[in-house]
């Protein structure tokens, strides 16, 4: 055994020794086919093209090339938990337009506490994670920032997230709360939203079931009255496509949808075929077929044919 260690001394000795013009803590830059490192005066030192192994990670500097296919390459290298510390987009001729670097920092149990990622050298987002709150700040080019703030498994069944948008002179312009309830099994049955636009403070609380289809909505004014509401409800057909809708307003039948599944291309898709608008007279019913106008017929209150 010892001889072995002594063996690897000797091997570690002769490469450091190989290795030793590069510059301490040497960093490989590189574009879509070389890697090199930068010397003190600017000069490129161990200049070789990637060796790429069948996934496509050089075996020489550890980059990662992948190319989309439309004349970007994305080059991306990764630290040693898998998270990545660089990517860069090369287009035609290999000059890069996008350079993200990412600094992370984990905890005991290789969790990234918290991140700076920093694009062209501009810092552009940050992950912290505090408990199970995560909160993420994004930072644009021209001075506004949005914040996302989420609690996952809030009370134990309940994910709420918040998500706000700052102009460039960090004025609030939109605020959002949204609660996921979930149901034993931990899948979300409702989100329920709340969003404010600013300076007006229009708000607008809104209910959605699983599939993002909304059940209500209200709109409240500055002073927090009720100035327009309605309520949803459907039945859906195959794939989960809604056949028919109906929509309420102020507890009033409003308007109802009718339509029918077929078959367009390879898929399902719903064809409108009929529409009932109800107004406090009467109701207008409008009938389709494929898609045009074939009857439009307007009653009274009593149901009678006025036109
Ligand atoms: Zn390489």
């Amino acid at each position: 055994m010892k001889k072995l260690v002594f063996i690897f001394a000797i091997l570690a000795a002769v490469l450091s020794g190989c290795i030793a013009e590069e510059p301490e803590n040497a960093v490989w830059e590189r574009n879509p086919t070389e890697h090199w490192i930068n010397g003190k005066n600017g000069e490129k030192l161990n200049v070789g093209e990637h060796e790429l192994d069948e996934e496509s990670f050089c075996e020489i500097c550890g980059c990662e090339i992948f190319d989309h296919g439309n004349g970007v390459i994305t080059v991306s290298n990764y630290d040693e938990k898998g998270n990545p510390v660089r990517v860069t987009n090369f287009a035609f001729g290999g000059n890069s337009f996008d350079d993200y670097i990412s600094e992370y920092k984990y905890d005991e149990n290789g969790e990234v506490l918290y991140s700076e990622t920093f694009e062209n050298g501009r810092l552009c987002e940050t992950f912290e994670k505090t408990g199970e709150t995560v909160q993420k700040d994004y930072y644009y080019i021209d001075g506004s920032h949005h914040l996302s703030i989420s609690y996952p498994g809030y009370l134990g069944d309940t994910i709420i997230s918040q998500w706000y948008a700052y102009d460039p002179e960090g004025n609030i312009e939109y605020e959002e709360y949204v609660e996921s309830l979930l149901d034993k099994n931990g899948e979300v049955y409702l989100n329920r939203t709340t969003y404010i636009h600013y300076p007006t403070e229009t708000k607008v609380v809104s209910e959605a079931n699983a599939l993002g289809h909304p059940l209500s909505v209200e709109k409240y004014d500055l002073d927090g009255n009720l100035i327009d509401d309605y309520d949803y409800a459907y039945e859906y057909g195959e794939e989960n496509l809604i056949v028919y809708e109906k929509i309420m307003r102020h507890g009033n039948l409003y308007k109802e949808y009718f339509s029918k599944v077929i078959t367009q291309g390879e898929g399902l898709v719903t064809q409108l075929y009929k529409e009932v608008t109800y107004h406090e007279t009467g109701h207008y019913v409008i009938e389709y077929e494929n898609g045009g106008i074939i009857s439009e017929t307007h009653y009274d209150s009593e149901g009678n044919i006025i036109e």
